[in-house]
């Protein structure tokens, strides 16, 4: 399917593995040059190289913290004029409620919601000027469902689909959407990491911890890097221009609800 957005430039943030990169290559395949951002060059290069090779397209690399001033200040220098951004950072750390303190809210705020919404409040003005942009923002399903060791990811989360329900309201008429991507288990380092985390507070191993997890979706697997990517790049397309404020779950079914 030609998504009808070939020579068009898109910013990915956190894009040199897991999720983010999972977006980046369905919007290399569709023709889309890239702007990618990481914090290590290795990782970044080497996957900006591979998607050159692969999909013939221009990948410019930022790597930087994005979820510093500084790192923005980078980000925004190489990604002017974007018709496209797709918003990622990593997540906080799993938790219990007893166990934050002010300055883990302020940290995942900053990454989870007031990384993004700087982001967007740079970029999206360009995209009204041209008439045409798309804006996914990677959240999380515990924005449906909440996920209780994931108390700092809850609520920083929550803040941001809050402001794009109603700012995508507000640009739509431009013709800039802005819409929200969920993933559910998507089998990446962090979902490593949060099973790791699992099997060390209850004794099993880390195989026993993600089979346990993974019994609990009805799908009875992790979602891939590339089925994430794609529905981005869909979200991302000329198809996409009705879709308005929404949040897009991939979760194998997992969140039980009838909506
Ligand atoms: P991942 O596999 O750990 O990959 C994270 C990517 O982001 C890496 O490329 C990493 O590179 C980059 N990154 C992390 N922090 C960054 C920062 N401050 N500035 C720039 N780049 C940064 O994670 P993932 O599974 O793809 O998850 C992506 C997002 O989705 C996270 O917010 C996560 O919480 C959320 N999520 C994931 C799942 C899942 O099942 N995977 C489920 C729900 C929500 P560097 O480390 O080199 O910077």
């Amino acid at each position: 399917m030609d998504l009808g957005i070939k020579g068009k430039r898109a910013l990915v943030c956190a894009s040199s593995k897991g999720l983010g990169l999972g977006c980046a290559e369905a919007l290399a395949e569709a023709g889309v040059n890239l702007v990618m951002n990481a914090r290590g060059a290795e990782a970044l290069e080497a996957s900006a190289r591979d998607l050159r090779d692969r999909f013939g397209i221009d990948v410019v690399t930022v790597a930087a913290d994005v979820t510093t001033p500084e790192g923005q200040a980078e980000v925004f220098r190489a990604a002017k004029g974007v018709d496209i951004l797709v918003n990622n950072a990593g997540g906080p750390p799993p938790g219990m409620w007893t166990d934050w303190e002010r300055e883990d809210f302020l940290s995942a705020l900053n990454a989870n919601m007031l990384t993004p919404i700087a982001l967007m409040s740079a970029l999206v003005p360009g995209m009204i000027e041209k008439g045409w942009g798309r804006v996914v923002n990677i959240t999380s399903q515990s924005v449906k469902a909440p996920i209780a060791v994931l108390g700092l990811s809850n609520s920083a989360r929550a803040g941001l689909t809050g402001y794009v329900a109603g700012t995508s309201r507000q640009v739509a008429q431009f013709g800039v959407n802005i819409n929200n991507l969920l993933p559910g288990s998507h089998s990446t380092d962090r979902i490593a990491a949060l099973d790791a985390g699992a099997a060390g507070n209850s004794g099993a191993s880390v195989d026993e911890a993600r089979a346990a997890r993974q019994a609990t979706i009805p799908a009875g697997r992790d979602g891939t890097r590339q089925e994430f990517g794609a529905t981005c790049a869909f979200m991302c397309s000329q198809f996409a221009g009705y879709m308005v404020g929404q949040n897009i779950l991939l979760d194998g079914g997992n969140v039980n609800a009838t909506i």
